[in-house]
């Protein structure tokens, strides 16, 4: 097995060439969050690694390398078959996905496309960052952004909301009520 560190994938992303490799990382990249249709699980950071490789078949083989969000999240199912679907789509019959747990994911590996995503979707997106986690993660807590009018006059309504990885938030200047996403 190979180790996938957050640099190495950063980069791979940010490489937008047309390597056979930057492709197939291309066709994983369309594939969606099912909590959150508009991130894709680039965006989200979910998406570690894709590699080539030959199996002796017509086309190469793909080995695709995600982390999942929250344990136990359930959208990693629908997002293995979405992407076996994506890579069937675009001409490679072997698809092989793998769950990497260690490091764990955080909210830090979301891009910055992610976030300005999140927002105009009407979620807040992670406001700081959690820090090295040598005994546990560290919140750094700043105020909430409302996405809907940038006020920071924000106020924590519940911990979890439609989702685990959510909290309810409300406005205090524009009322309007709306999700965060915590930063993890
Ligand atoms: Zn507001």
């Amino acid at each position: 097995m190979f180790v996938s560190d957050p640099e190495t994938a950063e980069r791979r992303n940010a490489a937008k060439g047309n390597t056979a490799q930057e492709k197939a990382w291309a066709v994983a990249a369309t594939v969606c969050d099912p909590e959150i249709p508009v991130l894709s699980i680039a965006d989200l950071g979910i998406l570690r690694d894709v590699q080539l490789y030959d199996d002796g078949g017509m086309v190469p083989a793909v080995q695709v390398t995600i982390t999942p969000t929250y344990s136990g999240c359930p959208a990693m199912d629908a997002i293995r078959d979405d992407l076996t679907a994506a890579f069937n789509r675009a001409g490679y019959p072997s698809v092989r996905v793998e769950l990497v747990l260690s490091p764990a994911w955080t909210t830090d590996w979301m891009s910055e496309d992610g976030r300005a995503k999140l927002e105009q979707y009407g979620i807040a997106p992670p406001s700081g960052h959690s820090a090295v986690r040598h005994t546990g993660p560290v919140r750094l807590a700043l105020a909430v952004k409302c996405p809907q009018c940038s006020s920071l006059n924000t106020k924590e309504l519940t911990r979890f909301g439609s989702t685990s990885c959510k909290a309810l938030y409300v406005c205090q200047d524009c009322k309007e009520p709306f999700d965060y996403f915590k930063v993890l």
